[in-house]
């Protein structure tokens, strides 16, 4: 048998007794990062990275049977070593390493391989399996620097403020929205956020994360305090709770998918940032081949044509059918 399954449960591994991300209730569950279709209600032991702890305390409730380990320490469970490893995805995200008999397992989680400023950079984690997200797992999709697409937000937000355009930008509550708040900066102006975000951005001050200051949109803000100001909000929130003093305004998206010139019109933006947490095609190639793996398994995204694609390289890639690729895979737009 396998070190890890496939159950229906979630991904498995029979002699620990423990899941990685299950989708459904189990016992024991290995979680990644804090994103809802990894870390799901109702399991009845959580293990995580260490700085996950209050992410996933904040989002599931403070009183779930949590533990967290450092990156790189190591849990044993009937002879299987566990361990996490930075995935460079969002704040406290990771590779799960799991270790049998001298055989190596990697189940990746989401993962990027830019160092965003804000999270542990991605680690390479040397194994023979490599259960590996590819959300991005199509060539069209290739990331330029994060400088770069920062510098374009800001010169957007600074065009906006000076003819007193108050500018928004939908990321999700989780990770994208401090990851842009912490790189733009309040130079331009001030930052106003959703509730669902200014919870999260709470959060992470609270785990010594220093974020620009930042303050919940509420209806009794002023037009002067707004026209200069970057709104960032779930793209599902736009408007809600907004004071009546937002004249006028811009909305620009923050996504992988606004790589894609329709993506942006369909949802509505006047203008599209390319600014993923997940690997790009370059990214995903790479760190299959930085692994060492000769095993590869696609769990969400295009994992067939990704698959067809790395076996077509001499790798042996087997898609798994995971409930993973949530809304903050699709589109960046909900908490
Ligand atoms: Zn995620
Ligand atoms: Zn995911």
């Amino acid at each position: 048998m396998s070190l890890i399954i496939h159950s229906k449960k979630g991904l498995y591994c029979p002699i620990a007794k423990v899941y990685i991300d299950p989708w459904r209730k189990v016992d024991n569950a290995l979680i990644t990062h804090g994103h809802s279709d990894h870390a799901r209600h109702g399991h009845k032991f959580y293990v995580c990275a260490e700085p996950s702890v209050p992410i996933l305390k904040h989002r599931l409730g403070l009183n779930i049977n949590i533990r967290g380990l450092a990156y790189g320490e190591t849990l044993v469970v009937n002879g299987v070593k566990f361990s996490f490893h930075p995935a460079g995805h969002i704040t406290g995200s990771a590779q799960i390493r799991v270790e049998h008999k001298g055989e190596i397992w990697v189940a990746s989680g989401d993962y990027k391989r830019e160092d965003d400023g804000l999270c542990t950079p991605y680690e390479v984690v040397r194994c023979h399996h490599f259960i590996t997200e590819c959300t991005f797992g199509l060539p069209i999709y290739q990331w330029r620097p994060q400088e770069e697409i920062i510098e374009e937000i800001k010169s957007w937000w600074s065009q906006n403020a000076a003819i007193g355009i108050t500018s928004v930008i939908t990321a999700y509550s989780l990770g994208k929205a401090q990851r842009i708040i912490h790189s733009l900066g309040s130079e331009i102006g001030p930052f106003y956020t959703h509730e669902t975000i200014e919870k999260m951005n709470t959060v992470y001050r609270g785990s010594g994360i220093s974020l620009p200051r930042t303050q919940k949109i509420s209806e009794s803000l002023s037009h002067n305090q707004v026209k200069k100001a970057l709104i960032i909000t779930p793209g599902a929130a736009i408007g809600k709770q907004w004071p009546k003093s937002i004249r006028d305004y811009r909305i620009g998206m923050a996504s992988g998918w606004m790589a894609l010139k329709n993506n942006r019109k369909r949802r509505g933006a006047d203008k599209g940032f390319v600014l993923s947490d997940h690997c790009d095609w370059v990214g995903l190639n790479n760190s299959i081949s930085d692994s060492g793996a000769t095993h590869i398994y696609p769990t969400h995204g295009n994992t067939q044509i990704f698959s067809k694609w790395l076996n077509e390289q001499g790798y042996n890639a087997k898609p798994i059918e995971t409930h993973y690729g949530s809304a903050e895979d699709k589109d960046g737009q909900l908490s």
